[in-house]
Protein backbone atom coordinates (compact mmCIF):
# COMPACT_ATOMS: atom_id res chain seq x y z
CA UNK A 1 0.00 0.00 0.00
CA UNK A 2 3.14 2.36 1.38
CA UNK A 3 4.30 1.54 -2.54
CA UNK A 4 1.37 2.87 -4.16
CA UNK A 5 1.51 6.25 -2.47
CA UNK A 6 4.85 6.87 -3.25
CA UNK A 7 3.98 5.49 -7.17
CA UNK A 8 0.82 8.12 -6.96
CA UNK A 9 2.62 10.68 -5.28
CA UNK A 10 5.53 10.34 -7.80
CA UNK A 11 3.08 10.29 -10.85
CA UNK A 12 1.39 13.60 -9.69
CA UNK A 13 4.49 15.38 -9.24
CA UNK A 14 5.80 14.24 -12.68
CA UNK A 15 1.92 15.43 -14.61
CA UNK A 16 1.83 18.35 -12.85
CA UNK A 17 5.35 19.92 -11.97
CA UNK A 18 7.70 18.03 -14.25
CA UNK A 19 5.65 17.52 -17.61
CA UNK A 20 4.22 20.89 -17.95
CA UNK A 21 7.99 22.99 -17.47
CA UNK A 22 9.01 20.78 -19.91
CA UNK A 23 6.64 21.59 -22.35
CA UNK A 24 7.24 25.50 -21.91
CA UNK A 25 10.85 25.22 -22.12
CA UNK A 26 12.36 27.55 -24.07
CA UNK A 27 9.06 29.29 -24.50
CA UNK A 28 8.67 30.87 -21.60
CA UNK A 29 9.30 34.42 -22.43
CA UNK A 30 9.20 37.42 -20.14
CA UNK A 31 5.44 38.02 -21.42
CA UNK A 32 3.91 41.34 -22.11
CA UNK A 33 1.70 42.63 -19.71
CA UNK A 34 -1.85 40.79 -20.55
CA UNK A 35 -4.88 42.37 -22.58
CA UNK A 36 -8.69 40.76 -22.49
CA UNK A 37 -8.37 38.29 -25.42
CA UNK A 38 -10.96 37.86 -28.48
CA UNK A 39 -13.55 35.40 -27.21
CA UNK A 40 -15.54 33.77 -30.55
CA UNK A 41 -12.24 31.51 -31.26
CA UNK A 42 -9.22 29.82 -29.68
CA UNK A 43 -6.94 32.45 -29.92
CA UNK A 44 -3.94 31.25 -29.46
CA UNK A 45 -1.56 31.88 -32.27
CA UNK A 46 1.30 29.10 -32.72
CA UNK A 47 4.18 31.31 -33.39
CA UNK A 48 7.55 30.25 -35.10
CA UNK A 49 10.20 31.76 -33.12
CA UNK A 50 13.24 32.06 -34.93
CA UNK A 51 15.87 32.80 -32.45
CA UNK A 52 14.52 29.66 -30.47
CA UNK A 53 14.07 27.57 -33.64
CA UNK A 54 10.62 26.51 -32.06
CA UNK A 55 6.92 26.91 -32.14
CA UNK A 56 5.56 28.96 -29.13
CA UNK A 57 1.23 29.57 -28.15
CA UNK A 58 0.90 33.39 -27.42
CA UNK A 59 -2.08 34.31 -27.05
CA UNK A 60 -3.39 36.50 -30.00
CA UNK A 61 -3.09 39.92 -28.10
CA UNK A 62 0.03 39.23 -26.38
CA UNK A 63 1.86 38.41 -29.56
CA UNK A 64 0.14 41.17 -31.59
CA UNK A 65 2.40 43.61 -28.90
CA UNK A 66 5.56 41.95 -29.63
CA UNK A 67 4.92 42.53 -33.48
CA UNK A 68 4.08 46.17 -32.99
CA UNK A 69 7.19 46.55 -30.65
CA UNK A 70 9.45 44.84 -33.65
CA UNK A 71 7.20 46.00 -36.82
CA UNK A 72 7.56 49.80 -35.70
CA UNK A 73 9.18 52.56 -34.18
CA UNK A 74 7.21 53.62 -30.74
CA UNK A 75 8.30 56.72 -31.27
CA UNK A 76 5.45 57.39 -33.78
CA UNK A 77 2.37 58.70 -33.88
CA UNK A 78 -0.59 56.78 -31.57
CA UNK A 79 -3.09 56.65 -34.21
CA UNK A 80 0.20 55.29 -36.71
CA UNK A 81 0.65 52.36 -33.50
CA UNK A 82 -3.01 51.19 -33.78
CA UNK A 83 -3.07 51.18 -37.43
CA UNK A 84 -0.05 48.66 -37.32
CA UNK A 85 -2.17 46.98 -34.63
CA UNK A 86 -5.29 45.98 -36.83
CA UNK A 87 -2.61 45.27 -39.82
CA UNK A 88 -1.18 43.19 -37.70
CA UNK A 89 -4.15 41.14 -36.12
CA UNK A 90 -5.63 40.64 -39.41
CA UNK A 91 -2.34 39.51 -41.20
CA UNK A 92 -2.13 36.98 -38.01
CA UNK A 93 -6.10 35.71 -37.96
CA UNK A 94 -5.80 35.28 -41.69
CA UNK A 95 -3.11 33.23 -41.34
CA UNK A 96 -3.50 30.90 -38.33
CA UNK A 97 -4.36 27.55 -39.28
CA UNK A 98 -7.14 27.50 -35.92
CA UNK A 99 -9.10 30.32 -37.94
CA UNK A 100 -9.03 28.77 -41.71
CA UNK A 101 -5.83 29.59 -42.79
CA UNK A 102 -2.55 28.28 -44.77
CA UNK A 103 -0.46 29.04 -41.31
CA UNK A 104 3.31 29.76 -42.22
CA UNK A 105 4.76 28.04 -45.42
CA UNK A 106 7.87 28.03 -44.07
CA UNK A 107 7.61 25.94 -40.94
CA UNK A 108 5.15 23.71 -40.46
CA UNK A 109 2.44 22.87 -37.82
CA UNK A 110 3.39 27.18 -37.42
CA UNK A 111 0.77 29.68 -37.82
CA UNK A 112 3.39 32.33 -38.24
CA UNK A 113 6.87 33.01 -38.08
CA UNK A 114 9.10 35.83 -36.49
CA UNK A 115 11.38 36.66 -39.56
CA UNK A 116 9.78 39.61 -41.12
CA UNK A 117 11.20 38.76 -44.43
CA UNK A 118 8.25 35.86 -44.79
CA UNK A 119 5.89 37.06 -42.18
CA UNK A 120 6.02 39.80 -39.61
CA UNK A 121 8.57 40.51 -37.34
CA UNK A 122 7.93 40.05 -33.04
CA UNK A 123 10.33 40.88 -30.04
CA UNK A 124 9.70 39.57 -27.12
CA UNK A 125 9.76 41.83 -24.37
CA UNK A 126 12.87 41.79 -22.89
CA UNK A 127 14.49 42.59 -26.57
CA UNK A 128 11.89 45.52 -26.70
CA UNK A 129 13.14 46.39 -23.70
CA UNK A 130 17.06 46.19 -24.74
CA UNK A 131 15.91 47.83 -27.71
CA UNK A 132 14.51 50.89 -26.29
CA UNK A 133 16.46 51.09 -23.12
CA UNK A 134 15.23 50.92 -20.02
CA UNK A 135 14.29 54.66 -19.49
CA UNK A 136 12.51 55.21 -22.24
CA UNK A 137 10.72 51.44 -21.30
CA UNK A 138 7.72 52.33 -19.40
CA UNK A 139 6.41 55.41 -21.50
CA UNK A 140 6.85 53.27 -24.92
CA UNK A 141 5.35 50.17 -23.68
CA UNK A 142 2.59 51.80 -22.53
CA UNK A 143 2.05 53.35 -25.59
CA UNK A 144 1.99 50.71 -26.87
CA UNK A 145 -0.33 48.81 -24.88
CA UNK A 146 -2.26 51.46 -25.40
CA UNK A 147 -2.86 51.14 -28.85
CA UNK A 148 -3.25 47.16 -28.56
CA UNK A 149 -6.30 47.77 -26.17
CA UNK A 150 -7.94 50.71 -28.01
CA UNK A 151 -7.86 48.35 -30.75
CA UNK A 152 -8.70 44.90 -29.01
CA UNK A 153 -10.74 42.86 -31.72
CA UNK A 154 -10.66 45.24 -34.60
CA UNK A 155 -9.52 43.79 -37.98
CA UNK A 156 -9.52 45.11 -41.60
CA UNK A 157 -11.90 43.41 -43.98
CA UNK A 158 -13.53 43.68 -47.43
CA UNK A 159 -17.01 43.04 -47.99
CA UNK A 160 -16.80 41.27 -45.11
CA UNK A 161 -13.53 39.05 -44.93
CA UNK A 162 -9.98 39.69 -43.52
CA UNK A 163 -8.37 41.19 -45.83
CA UNK A 164 -4.20 40.03 -46.37
CA UNK A 165 -3.41 42.92 -44.75
CA UNK A 166 0.42 43.52 -46.00
CA UNK A 167 2.24 46.27 -45.22
CA UNK A 168 6.18 47.72 -45.63
CA UNK A 169 8.33 50.48 -43.88
CA UNK A 170 8.14 52.95 -46.40
CA UNK A 171 6.81 53.74 -50.24
CA UNK A 172 9.31 55.97 -51.45
CA UNK A 173 6.78 57.86 -52.58
CA UNK A 174 3.81 55.83 -54.09
CA UNK A 175 2.54 52.64 -53.27
CA UNK A 176 1.80 49.86 -55.82
CA UNK A 177 -1.13 47.92 -57.30
CA UNK A 178 -0.31 44.15 -55.89
CA UNK A 179 -0.18 42.53 -59.51
CA UNK A 180 2.53 44.98 -60.24
CA UNK A 181 4.24 43.52 -58.07
CA UNK A 182 3.05 40.25 -57.59
CA UNK A 183 1.11 38.09 -59.74
CA UNK A 184 -2.84 38.33 -58.64
CA UNK A 185 -4.49 41.60 -58.53
CA UNK A 186 -6.48 41.60 -55.14
CA UNK A 187 -8.89 44.99 -54.98
CA UNK A 188 -8.31 46.61 -51.80
CA UNK A 189 -4.30 46.23 -53.16
CA UNK A 190 -4.21 49.46 -54.99
CA UNK A 191 -1.59 51.44 -55.67
CA UNK A 192 -1.83 55.47 -53.69
CA UNK A 193 0.56 58.32 -53.97
CA UNK A 194 -1.27 61.55 -52.28
CA UNK A 195 0.66 63.98 -50.62
CA UNK A 196 1.18 61.53 -47.73
CA UNK A 197 3.25 59.64 -49.25
CA UNK A 198 5.61 62.26 -50.84
CA UNK A 199 6.12 64.26 -47.31
CA UNK A 200 7.82 60.28 -46.08
CA UNK A 201 11.42 59.79 -45.85
CA UNK A 202 12.65 58.65 -49.10
CA UNK A 203 15.26 55.87 -47.70
CA UNK A 204 17.44 56.93 -50.48
CA UNK A 205 20.78 54.17 -50.27
CA UNK A 206 23.34 53.89 -53.06
CA UNK A 207 25.06 50.42 -53.06
CA UNK A 208 27.90 49.62 -55.08
CA UNK A 209 28.90 46.38 -56.40
CA UNK A 210 32.04 45.66 -58.64
CA UNK A 211 31.35 43.85 -62.22
CA UNK A 212 33.04 40.78 -60.51
CA UNK A 213 30.71 40.52 -57.18
CA UNK A 214 27.45 41.42 -59.56
CA UNK A 215 28.44 38.57 -61.99
CA UNK A 216 29.03 35.86 -58.97
CA UNK A 217 26.12 37.17 -57.34
CA UNK A 218 24.16 36.62 -59.65
CA UNK A 219 25.51 34.00 -61.61
CA UNK A 220 25.55 35.99 -64.69
CA UNK A 221 27.94 37.19 -67.30
CA UNK A 222 28.37 40.82 -67.75
CA UNK A 223 30.23 40.35 -71.05
CA UNK A 224 29.75 38.94 -74.67
CA UNK A 225 31.56 36.46 -76.31
CA UNK A 226 33.08 37.15 -79.58
CA UNK A 227 34.22 34.23 -81.97
CA UNK A 228 36.94 35.27 -84.32
CA UNK A 229 38.53 32.78 -87.20
CA UNK A 230 42.13 32.87 -87.75
CA UNK A 231 43.34 30.58 -90.48
CA UNK A 232 46.50 28.75 -88.91
CA UNK A 233 48.82 26.67 -90.58
CA UNK A 234 46.28 26.31 -93.24
CA UNK A 235 43.69 25.33 -90.56
CA UNK A 236 40.35 27.51 -89.61
CA UNK A 237 41.08 28.15 -85.49
CA UNK A 238 38.04 29.75 -83.73
CA UNK A 239 39.18 31.94 -81.13
CA UNK A 240 36.63 33.49 -78.50
CA UNK A 241 37.41 36.56 -76.50
CA UNK A 242 34.92 38.67 -73.96
CA UNK A 243 34.47 42.14 -74.26
CA UNK A 244 31.70 43.87 -71.88
CA UNK A 245 28.45 44.30 -73.19
CA UNK A 246 27.38 47.76 -74.76
CA UNK A 247 24.66 47.62 -72.56
CA UNK A 248 25.29 45.19 -69.33
CA UNK A 249 21.84 46.63 -67.30
CA UNK A 250 18.63 47.07 -69.13
CA UNK A 251 15.18 48.32 -67.18
CA UNK A 252 12.49 46.36 -69.17
CA UNK A 253 9.22 47.18 -66.96
CA UNK A 254 8.34 49.00 -64.31
CA UNK A 255 5.25 49.55 -61.77
CA UNK A 256 2.81 52.59 -62.04
CA UNK A 257 4.71 53.89 -59.03
CA UNK A 258 8.18 53.38 -60.60
CA UNK A 259 9.52 50.02 -58.90
CA UNK A 260 11.67 47.51 -61.79
CA UNK A 261 9.24 44.83 -62.77
CA UNK A 262 11.74 43.09 -64.92
CA UNK A 263 15.02 43.81 -65.70
CA UNK A 264 18.01 42.55 -67.79
CA UNK A 265 21.62 41.66 -66.26
CA UNK A 266 23.98 41.00 -68.28
CA UNK A 267 22.52 37.44 -69.73
CA UNK A 268 20.23 36.89 -67.46
CA UNK A 269 16.48 38.49 -66.75
CA UNK A 270 15.31 38.48 -63.37
CA UNK A 271 11.68 40.39 -61.72
CA UNK A 272 12.62 43.35 -59.42
CA UNK A 273 11.78 41.18 -56.43
CA UNK A 274 14.21 38.30 -57.37
CA UNK A 275 17.32 40.61 -58.18
CA UNK A 276 16.36 42.73 -54.72
CA UNK A 277 16.22 39.47 -52.52
CA UNK A 278 19.41 38.05 -54.01
CA UNK A 279 21.44 41.87 -53.72
CA UNK A 280 19.68 42.17 -50.98
CA UNK A 281 18.74 45.78 -51.83
CA UNK A 282 15.91 48.13 -49.30
CA UNK A 283 13.51 48.16 -52.62
CA UNK A 284 12.51 47.71 -56.01
CA UNK A 285 12.03 50.99 -56.73
CA UNK A 286 15.76 51.69 -58.16
CA UNK A 287 18.31 53.49 -60.63
CA UNK A 288 21.36 52.45 -61.58
CA UNK A 289 24.66 53.55 -63.40
CA UNK A 290 27.62 51.90 -64.62
CA UNK A 291 31.43 53.93 -63.66
CA UNK A 292 34.55 51.61 -64.77
CA UNK A 293 34.63 48.57 -63.36
CA UNK A 294 31.62 49.38 -60.78
CA UNK A 295 27.92 48.98 -60.53
CA UNK A 296 25.76 51.77 -58.31
CA UNK A 297 22.37 51.09 -57.94
CA UNK A 298 20.41 53.65 -55.85
CA UNK A 299 16.89 52.65 -54.07
CA UNK A 300 14.54 54.51 -52.59
CA UNK A 301 11.61 53.59 -50.08
CA UNK A 302 11.93 50.39 -47.97
CA UNK A 303 9.98 47.48 -48.42
CA UNK A 304 7.45 45.62 -51.53
CA UNK A 305 5.74 48.85 -51.78
CA UNK A 306 2.36 47.08 -51.37
CA UNK A 307 -0.20 48.06 -48.75
CA UNK A 308 0.11 50.15 -45.94
CA UNK A 309 2.91 52.60 -45.63
CA UNK A 310 4.33 52.81 -42.01
CA UNK A 311 6.52 55.31 -42.70
CA UNK A 312 3.07 57.32 -44.85
CA UNK A 313 0.89 55.67 -41.84
CA UNK A 314 2.89 58.08 -39.58
CA UNK A 315 2.96 61.31 -41.52
CA UNK A 316 -0.71 60.90 -41.82
CA UNK A 317 -1.00 59.95 -37.77
CA UNK A 318 1.48 63.63 -37.40
CA UNK A 319 -1.22 65.18 -39.60
CA UNK A 320 -4.47 64.37 -37.43
CA UNK A 321 -5.75 61.45 -39.90
CA UNK A 322 -6.73 58.61 -36.97
CA UNK A 323 -5.87 54.80 -37.22
CA UNK A 324 -9.61 54.34 -39.24
CA UNK A 325 -8.42 56.57 -42.00
CA UNK A 326 -5.00 55.75 -42.27
CA UNK A 327 -6.15 51.86 -42.68
CA UNK A 328 -8.91 53.23 -45.32
CA UNK A 329 -6.20 55.46 -47.26
CA UNK A 330 -3.89 52.15 -48.01
CA UNK A 331 -6.47 49.50 -48.18
CA UNK A 332 -8.78 50.92 -50.39
CA UNK A 333 -12.57 50.09 -49.83
CA UNK A 334 -12.13 48.19 -46.47
CA UNK A 335 -14.14 48.40 -43.48
CA UNK A 336 -12.61 48.38 -40.39
CA UNK A 337 -14.46 45.97 -37.74
CA UNK A 338 -15.02 43.69 -34.73
CA UNK A 339 -13.39 40.50 -35.66
CA UNK A 340 -16.47 38.55 -33.89
CA UNK A 341 -18.49 40.26 -36.96
CA UNK A 342 -16.29 38.94 -39.98
CA UNK A 343 -17.46 36.46 -42.28
CA UNK A 344 -16.42 32.84 -41.88
CA UNK A 345 -14.75 31.92 -45.18
ZN1 LIG B 1 6.70 32.51 -41.95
Amino acid sequence: MGQWIILCVGFCVLVVVVLPSVIIRGCNFDIYPPTEQLSSFDHTVKVFVVLQNEICDMPLEEYIKGVVAAEMPASFGIEALKAQAVAARTFTLKRMTANGGQGCSAHPGADICTDHQHCQAWISQDEFKKRIGYINYPTYARKIQDAIDSTKGLVATYQGYLIEAYYHAASGGATDNSEEIWSNPVPYLRGVSTEFESKEPDFRKEVSFTVDDLEKKLDISLKDKKFTTYKIAGKDVQVISEERMDKPIEILEVSKAGRVKLIRVGDKVFSGYALRTLLGLPSTKMTYRITGNKVYITTTGYGHGVGLSQYGANVMADSGKDFVEILKHYYQGIEVIDYKNVQAR
